[in-house]
């Protein structure tokens, strides 16, 4: 059966729940990725998230560290500090390649949709991965009286400041690319995934592009929670929920995706939860919703996929 999947995602949380759809899907799925995290570095043009579904999807990520190529190594890195260049953002050997040649694809003028689209074919990767826009987006992190752009505030800093709120500049400019309106419009099309992916700067960047809302409203939209018991899986979701005065939990996720979603996937953890989020108009799925493992991330793609699949026959 040809049923066609979107997933929006982030990096890691979204990349390992993109790998069991992509098992289960292969080229009927499309991934919509955040490029809010994209900055340009030592002359570089780096896009995080788009880099980890790729390696992750092309079989070569480094799965303890969650970001970067397996077997990478470092001398570029040991070099540039030596010299008494920026060490602080961690460039691998052979993660460099796509960064200089996506820096070249853009000089030339071409769009991250298409260059993206090269990288996964030389990846063997089947799913379609699709930027969220062509133009630029940038993640700033407001603390205190100043803000600061993404990746200073995520790796040069740690997350060590508290955070007052986000800022999307470029956001008013970017527009909903041809191959997203395809994809989105796709007659086959019957289930739009929110990966568990960071919901201020990995989600909400996607969902802000003019346009994009409207496209999320003719499927089933299914959100999956980043939060397990009160915590992040991974990076600074929790911190930043509590930061921003909100509880830490599966359900004020579920809140923000109030009106949007129509099925949300918590863990068995958070179970106590679901009825207030089904209040908020939301079917649930109590599961376990931590991917460990490849058998894992399979299984909850096709827990969720099977749920989604649940909500439209009623
Ligand atoms: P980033 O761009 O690399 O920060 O990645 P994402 O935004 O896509 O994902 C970050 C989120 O993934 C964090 O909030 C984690 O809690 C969540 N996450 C990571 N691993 C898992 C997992 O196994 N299960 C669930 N439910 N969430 C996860
Ligand atoms: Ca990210």
């Amino acid at each position: 059966m040809s049923r066609r999947v979107v997933a929006l995602a982030g990096g890691v949380g979204g990349a390992k729940l993109v790998h069991g759809l992509a098992n289960l899907l292969g080229e009927n799925l499309s991934v919509i990725v955040n490029t809010g995290d994209d900055f340009e570095h030592v002359g570089l043009s780096i896009c995080p998230d788009i880099d980890t579904v790729l390696y992750t999807l092309g079989g070569i990520a480094n799965r303890v560290q969650g970001w970067g190529i397996e077997g990478e190594s470092w001398s570029f890195l040991d070099q540039l500090g030596r010299l008494g260049g920026p060490d602080w953002f961690r460039l691998g050997d052979r993660d460099l390649a796509m960064h200089v040649l996506r820096t070249m694809g853009l000089a030339r003028g071409e769009r991250l949709t298409d260059i993206v689209a090269r990288f996964a074919a030389r990846l063997g990767i089947e799913a379609v991965i699709l930027p969220m826009a062509d133009e630029p987006v940038r993640t700033m992190v407001l603390s205190g009286d100043g803000e600061l752009p993404f990746q200073d505030y995520f790796v040069r800093l740690r997350c060590e400041i508290p955070v007052s709120g986000f800022r999307l500049a470029g956001i008013e400019m970017a527009s909903v690319t041809p191959e997203i309106l395809t994809t989105m419009r796709h007659p086959d099309l019957d289930t739009i995934l929110i990966c568990p992916s960071n919901p201020f700067v990995s989600v909400e960047p996607i969902l802000s592009v003019p346009g994009m809302r409207t496209e999320l409203e003719r499927v089933p939209v299914i959100a999956i929670s980043p939060i397990i018991a009160g915590q992040a899986v991974k990076g600074p979701a929790a911190k930043m929920m509590r930061e921003l005065d909100m509880p830490a939990t599966a359900f004020a996720v579920a809140k923000r995706y109030a009106g949007l979603a129509d099925g949300f996937v918590i863990d068995h953890a958070d179970a106590e939860q679901a009825p207030a989020i089904e209040a908020l108009g939301m079917k649930v799925l109590v599961t376990d919703a931590l991917m460990r493992d490849e058998a894992d991330r399979i299984r909850l793609a096709r827990e969720t996929l099977d749920f989604a699949r649940s909500l439209r026959h009623g």
